[in-house]
């Protein structure tokens, strides 16, 4: 076990999927010049392995589910102790209380923002999330795909887990294991709640809310 002082989280973001987490959580990146660690990225990079951890990985998201505490925990553990000190954002761990818990023997953690949004929206925001596979940028089909980033020519990928059918399964498994999470951060003095989706100002609410609590 870690000792927990120099494992820095600066900001952690809960959320349903497409809830735009990933579009906040890369200004405050550039802006607090800190590392973003998302398992989520992880996971899918792991899936495309020809390898025991890859097959691992494959069986247990094919169903929209999560892989297992111990290992997410692990993967977890082992990025944030690569970057040596430097702060980092969580994007999407922890998302059960196993991982909660493990998150607080191991890690000091600033700020936790939660992400809201209305299931249709949620769901809207799926279906078109597009991905640069060039930078690998997350934008949306509903929006000018010449202003995402400067690859040219762009290749988008839509991602696997992006489809009406997976969605639905993705979204169940999160209000049952990660609401009970943010129910309880939402209890604490450094949480904040924004709504991204369709919110232009979300940035500078952001930023107001954090500076209120002075990180
Ligand atoms: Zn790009």
């Amino acid at each position: 076990m870690n000792d927990g002082v120099s494992l820095h989280c600066k900001f952690c973001l809960f959320g349903p999927p497409a809830s735009g987490k990933g579009t906040v959580g890369a200004f405050l990146k550039e802006h607090f010049n800190c590392e973003i660690i998302t398992p989520g990225d992880i996971y899918r990079r792991l899936r495309e392995e020809d390898s025991e951890l890859g097959q691992t990985v494959r069986d247990h998201l094919k169903d929209g589910g999560y892989c297992p505490d111990e290992l997410t925990n692990r993967i977890i553990l082992e990025e944030a102790t690569r970057l040596n000190g430097k702060n980092f954002i969580l994007d999407g761990f922890p998302r059960t209380i196993a991982q909660y818990d493990f998150l607080n023997e191991n890690m000091v953690v600033d700020c936790f923002i939660c992400f809201d949004a209305p299931y249709e929206m949620l769901l809207t925001a799926s279906m078109n999330r597009i991905q640069c596979a060039g930078c690998g940028k997350v934008w949306s089909k509903l929006m000018n795909e010449d202003d995402c980033c400067s690859c040219v020519p762009k290749n988008w990928k839509h991602r696997f887990d992006d489809s009406a059918e997976m969605y639905p399964k993705r979204y169940a498994v999160y209000e049952q294991l990660t609401q009970p999470i943010v129910d309880i951060v939402l209890g604490l003095t450094n949480s904040i709640t924004l709504q991204s989706l369709n919110n232009p100002n979300v940035i500078s609410e952001a930023l107001e809310r954090i500076n209120a609590l002075g990180i």
